[in-house]
């Protein structure tokens, strides 16, 4: 087991990426915390499969774009567990249109959502890892933040802003024996993607070398590697798990 005995936060964690990250990570020897927004008995099964691992685990309530609630969810995971190791920072929305149809609320949501988000738990991880002289944290970014996408302006900026954030927060916290560092994902088979129309889902395995869709597990192997110690020389890193989409 690579994290026996660590704790970890994993935000969105309900389904899909998040979902596949908190359950990796627990069959690597994590305790783990998950926040969520709307799904609760998702919330509860997960709980009750972690638990059946002999893993210690725990859902809250709390959306990532609210400071007070990130702050309520750091603490009553840091009480449960007693120490965290590692901020997994997965919760993140689209809403997309062009943006001559895109409303202001449509990119005010999507933007505090992902990139706030982003802020409010890495600020949180961020005091937490340096008074203790380590941390790991991984930001789910995507391929979008890197190349932009038709339709995305919105949470192409929000997830460009998530790499740029993890780029300069590595800077910051690498004297404190802190890794700050960003995965892209290209297209990942989960709700998300569940939505998009088939001919843009074909699009995308032909964009693919792999020629391929992701599984959420091809990503959590990566966090996993990022969380642990195989990969303490990697800091501020952008880490592409797309099937060669991008190039
Ligand atoms: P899903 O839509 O399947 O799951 C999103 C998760 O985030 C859910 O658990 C959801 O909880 C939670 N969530 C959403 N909004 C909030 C909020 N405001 N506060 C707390 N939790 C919230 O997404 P994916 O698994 O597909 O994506 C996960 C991450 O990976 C995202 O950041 C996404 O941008 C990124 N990504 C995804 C790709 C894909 O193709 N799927 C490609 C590249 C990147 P609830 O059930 O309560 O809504």
């Amino acid at each position: 087991m690579e994290l026996k005995g660590k704790s970890a936060i994993v935000t969105g964690g309900t389904r899909g990426i998040g979902r596949a990250v908190a359950l990796m990570l627990a069959k690597e020897g994590c305790n783990v915390a998950i926040n969520y927004r709307k799904s609760d008995k998702e919330a509860k099964e997960l709980v009750r499969e972690i638990k059946a691992m002999k893993r210690d685990a725990l859902a809250v309530k709390a959306d990532v774009s609210n400071f007070e609630d990130a702050r309520k969810m750091w603490d009553k995971a840091l009480k449960k567990f007693g120490r965290i190791d590692i901020l997994v920072n997965n919760a993140g929305i689209n809403w997309d249109g062009v943006i001559w149809k895109m409303s202001e609320e449509q990119f005010d949501t999507v933007i505090s959502t992902n990139l706030k988000g982003c802020f409010n738990y890495n600020k949180l991880a961020a005091n937490h890892f340096k008074n203790q002289r380590y941390g790991k944290i991984v930001n789910i970014s995507s391929i979008n933040g890197i190349r932009g996408k038709f339709a995305q302006t919105n949470y192409s900026a929000s997830k460009g802003g998530e790499i740029a954030l993890t780029k300069a927060l590595a800077k910051e916290l690498g004297k404190f024996n802190i890794n700050v560092n960003c995965l892209c994902p290209g297209m990942v088979m989960t709700e998300m993607a569940a939505n998009i129309p088939q001919e843009f889902l074909d699009k995308a395995v032909d964009e693919t070398v792999l020629g391929r869709i992701a599984h959420p597990d091809d990503v959590a192997n990566v966090v996993v590697f990022l969380c642990s110690d195989k990969s303490r020389h990697i800091t501020g890193e952008v880490i592409k798990v797309d099937g060669g989409q991008y190039i």
